[in-house]
């Protein structure tokens, strides 16, 4: 995979100098390992190469490629009948009905009686989701806590919690407490033998190999902790780890029925991250960091980030940022946003160039992907986002470079601050089902629970 960029007389420099930063924020936005420049001066060799794909043949990809689409189409658009299916997926009816045989065997899709709009003469049986075919866990780490939700294969929470740990805890310790948590949920609900997977959501950016976190900022201690590899030694669950900010936009993208939802999501908070959602499913660059929108540089003369360049989002619009500026002015406690705004003039002066930013940063992100929807949510959006949302939209709606072939809606997310730990949940969804991707069993049913482990 590489991101072609035509130069033309312009010359790139190196990273660091403002062109350098262009390309360096394009590589981080779209998390890919290598930059070809035309006419230029070098290829920027940004990350290793990406994830093995982990299947053993590609006969065996398509296969479970098949399922999925099927499994997608109940899930999204059902109840629907076979003939449905093969009519929207171009399958044949064979192959449709061994699909379906197989997810009606996994209990992951019913069927739910005749359907509606058949053709005179017998009416064809409609095929829906069974919400409780599969549940999932998934757990949200921030430095001071964790969210930790269980929901269904709708979606639904079924049992939610949140834990507080001390923010200098060691990163042993807070796994520990939360694996205690969530066996604790696990036991509360009488369909924890649903339970299919463990997925944790936290900062990026993770080693895809070990699932380690990597120099997480604003995480002193956890570097090269694998959350995954403690919390499955203690629950005895397959666990997937990946960026919280990709989490949330599988959380959104799962909720979403009736469609086949592309859209870009932006995750404001501590940091700023984001994911791609194209056609119901994520796209995960080379090594799962995808679409860092806040290492996109819009301020070169501005703040260092820690991650080593001036002026990125990040340091300059992100809750981080917000703090930065408030102890700087000798303001501790931000609760009242709108009394701050009212009464002290720093404050909607640092919102107004924030929301700018942010402006900028996914107008570029925008123009990059060809999105027509962006949703912002994160952990203290609510609180932030009437100061924020109306220039964002004015940004895109004066240039997005798409913007006359189609206008690009940003919204807000409905899963607020719950998008962290319900995306968890549905990476394990993403991730693992349909699951007879082998070809036969579901997973657990040949080792009494755990029949794969990815951290
Ligand atoms: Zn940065």
């Amino acid at each position: 995979m590489f991101m072609y960029c035509q130069a033309r007389d312009q010359v790139f420099g190196t990273p660091g100098t403002p062109s350098g930063s262009c390309l360096r924020s394009a590589v981080s936005t779209l998390n890919l390992g290598a930059l070809k420049i035309l006419g230029a001066v070098s290829m920027v060799e940004c990350y290793a190469d990406g994830v093995a794909a982990g299947w053993k043949s590609p006969q065996q990809r398509v296969k479970w490629l098949n399922e999925r689409r099927i499994f997608q189409r109940i899930r999204q658009r059902g109840p629907l009948s076979r003939v449905d299916l093969g009519d929207e997926t171009g399958l044949s009816a064979q192959t449709v009905g061994v699909i379906v045989r197989r997810l009606l065997d996994s209990q992951v899709i019913v069927e739910t009686g005749p359907t509606a709009h058949g053709k005179v003469g017998k009416q064809p049986i409609g095929l829906a989701i069974n919400p409780e075919g599969a549940l999932a866990v998934g757990c949200n780490i921030e430095r001071d806590g964790a969210d930790i939700t269980l929901v269904d294969l709708a979606g639904q929470v079924r049992q939610e919690t949140t834990l507080p740990f001390a923010a200098e805890m060691a990163a042993v310790s807070a796994l520990h407490q939360i694996a205690k948590v969530v066996q604790s949920l696990l036991d509360q609900d009488p369909l924890h033998d649903k339970v299919i997977g463990l997925g944790i959501g936290t900062p990026g950016p993770i080693d895809p190999v070990s699932g380690a976190m990597v120099d997480p900022p604003h995480f002193a201690g956890w570097e090269g902790v694998a959350p995954g590899t403690i919390l499955t030694q203690n629950l005895h669950l397959p666990v997937v780890v990946d960026n919280d900010a990709t989490a949330a936009a599988v959380g959104e993208a799962w909720r979403l029925r009736g469609e086949q939802p592309t859209f870009l999501y932006c995750r404001w908070g501590v940091g700023i991250g984001g994911g791609l959602i194209r056609d119901a499913e994520v796209f995960p660059g080379l090594t799962g960091n995808v679409m860092e929108l806040g290492h996109i540089v819009v301020n070169p003369q501005g703040t260092l980030c820690h991650c080593g360049a001036m002026g990125c989002l990040e340091a300059e619009a992100s809750w981080w940022a917000l703090m930065r500026t408030a102890a700087l002015w000798g303001q501790t406690d931000v609760s009242d946003i709108a009394g701050l705004v009212a009464s002290q003039s720093w404050v909607g002066s640092w919102f107004s160039r924030a929301a700018n930013y942010l402006g900028q940063a996914l107008t570029t992100a925008v123009n990059l992907m060809d999105v027509d929807r962006v949703v912002i949510g994160g952990y203290h959006f609510e609180q932030v986002q009437n100061w924020l949302l109306p220039t964002i939209q004015d940004w895109l709606a004066a240039y997005a470079f798409r913007r006359k072939v189609r206008p690009v809606q940003v919204q807000p997310s409905d899963l607020g601050e719950k998008a962290g730990a319900i995306g968890a949940a549905t990476l394990v969804f993403q991730r693992w089902l349909p699951q007879t991707r082998d070809g036969g069993a579901m997973l657990g049913e040949e080792t009494g629970g755990i029949r794969e482990r990815v951290t």
